[in-house]
């Protein structure tokens, strides 16, 4: 049987994280009230002018240059026209001829290395709004603050030659968006989403398969498998000696196939012309160079940092730098306490556990993030000990206590006043007259029976060291 090779190009949509929609102050915020981020721009009414968002264009060149792009000096917006529900207007503003970022790039980690994914351009434009299918009434309703929202567009070259490889690579565009604070790409709520273009082709073959597109499907793993299935389909399609057909082809995660939606033959003509509402835009040599000098550090720079500076292990540099809720917890904690090994085992050990139990991602914890510092501190100069403050952690993380307070508050702090201790010790060396006969005859173990016994005595609040020491000292004495 002839071996198939897949060929993949992705078209990915990004909501942009601007307060205001990008030709109208409306809020851009998700999950308001239906129809209540709304004004005559974004609703399409007639007369009404658009007025471009200065901040999008900052966010997509920020986007294009950590994405190695090159950025178009002259950038004009075009009309899509086309008619459905959700978009009032009747045509969508977006960019044809002119996109703000061509010719880039994203270096990817795959089983044979890295390899580099060629980005053919990123244009602005603007979302649609939403139909909302009501099942009791059996009616559909629309919603328009989806309208308006800015989006990039990020259309990648025919690179791909696995789900591993788009797996990877969206992921990637995720931590870079993530890290440059463009986008939240929360692929639940459709901040990020991935249109899938796939071909089939006999290994060996230089010229490209017919190729089916898939539109938004809605998470990674749904991904994975949807290339996988359609990738058999067109085998399939081929060795049956049939004709792979171009078309819409719509993923049903549930049943686990694709389904034919529209055709080439009915693919819409959306008849562009530059929108004559807006200026084209110049975007200055030196606006580009400002806006690359105020990149953050990136996923990549910072987990090697994490490893070759800070020197934490590459497993923890990689779990940290993943989540910019984790980096952000992570370099508060450092700041505070000084500590980088014992910020990341912290994070690594104490905090993925405490969101584990908690049922809640790292995105959602609502703690003030100082306290982790505070707590290592606290444990590291010895006013209360590792178990004392794994517990104050704990509390800090379902109740958002202050570290501090609440240590004084329950009478927490360690003891390592000798004065304090030694009483303790004492009693305990009295009630233990067997062990400690035993002890002084030469039964080393039983040390630390007695340091276990003089914990517990201490109620589990004093300094190990401090203690280990006193009971050496009364034990040396005796002898
Ligand atoms: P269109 O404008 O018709 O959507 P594009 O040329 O913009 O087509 O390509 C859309 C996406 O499809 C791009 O990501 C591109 O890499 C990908 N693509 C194009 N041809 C193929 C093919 N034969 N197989 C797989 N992907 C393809
Ligand atoms: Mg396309
Ligand atoms: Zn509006």
């Amino acid at each position: 049987m002839t071996d198939y090779e897949m060929v993949i190009g992705l078209e990915v949509h990004c909501e942009l994280s601007t307060a205001s929609k990008i030709f109208c102050s409306c809020s851009t915020k998700f999950g308001g009230a239906p129809n209540t981020h709304v004004c005559e721009v974004c609703s399409g009414m007639p007369g009404t002018l658009p007025t471009l968002n200065k901040q999008v264009v900052e966010f997509a060149v920020k986007a294009g240059l950590a994405l190695n792009c090159d950025i178009t000096r002259k950038n004009k917006f075009d009309r899509k026209n086309y008619f459905y529900p959700d978009l009032p207007k009747a045509y969508q503003i977006s960019q044809l001829y002119y996109p703000i970022c061509r010719n880039g790039h994203v270096d990817i980690k795959t089983a044979n290395g890295v390899k580099s994914i060629g980005i053919h351009e990123i244009h602005m434009e603007e979302d649609a709004g939403k139909l909302v299918h009501d099942p009791l009434s059996g009616k559909t309703m629309v919603d328009f603050n989806r309208c308006g929202v800015p989006l990039i567009e990020i259309v990648s070259e025919p690179d791909f030659r696995s789900a591993d490889e788009v797996i990877a690579y969206l992921e990637k565009l995720r931590d870079t968006l993530q890290y440059l604070g463009v986008s939240d790409c929360k692929m639940q709520e459709g901040s990020m989403r991935a249109d899938v273009n796939l071909s089939v082709r006999p290994r060996g073959q230089s010229e490209f398969g017919t190729r089916t597109e898939m539109k938004n499907i809605a998470s990674l793993k749904a991904i994975a498998r949807a290339i996988e299935y359609e990738c058999e389909r067109q085998i399939d399609v081929i060795e049956a000696g049939e004709k792979v057909v171009q078309e819409t082809r719509r993923w049903d995660d549930e049943k686990e196939y694709t389904y034919a939606m529209r055709s080439k033959e009915d693919a819409q003509d959306y008849k562009y012309f530059p929108d004559p509402d807006l200026m084209p835009i110049e975007i200055s040599e030196e606006y580009i160079e400002t806006v690359r000098s105020q990149l953050p550090e990136l996923a990549d720079a910072k987990r090697r940092r994490y490893v070759e500076e800070l020197g934490l292990p590459e497993y923890d540099a990689d779990i940290i730098t993943g989540s910019t809720t984790l980096v952000k917890v992570f370099e508060t904690t450092c700041a505070i306490c000084g500590a980088p090994k014992d910020a990341s085992n912290w994070v690594m050990t104490d905090l993925l556990k405490l969101c584990n139990d908690n049922h809640i991602t790292p995105e959602d914890m609502s703690f003030r993030f100082e306290s982790l510092g505070e707590i290592i501190k606290m444990v590291n100069d010895g006013k209360i000990n590792r178990k004392t403050g794994r517990e104050v952690f704990a509390k800090v993380f379902t109740d958002n206590v202050d570290p501090a307070e609440y240590v004084e508050e329950n009478g927490l702090a360690q003891v390592s006043d000798l004065s304090a201790i030694e009483p303790v010790i004492k009693e305990v060396l009295a009630s233990n007259e067997k062990a400690v006969s035993e002890y002084l005859g030469g039964a080393e173990k039983n040390f630390q029976f007695l340091i276990g016994q003089s914990m517990r005595a201490l109620r589990g609040k004093a300094d190990p060291q401090a203690v280990r020491e006193a009971l050496q000292k009364l034990l040396d004495e005796m002898r």
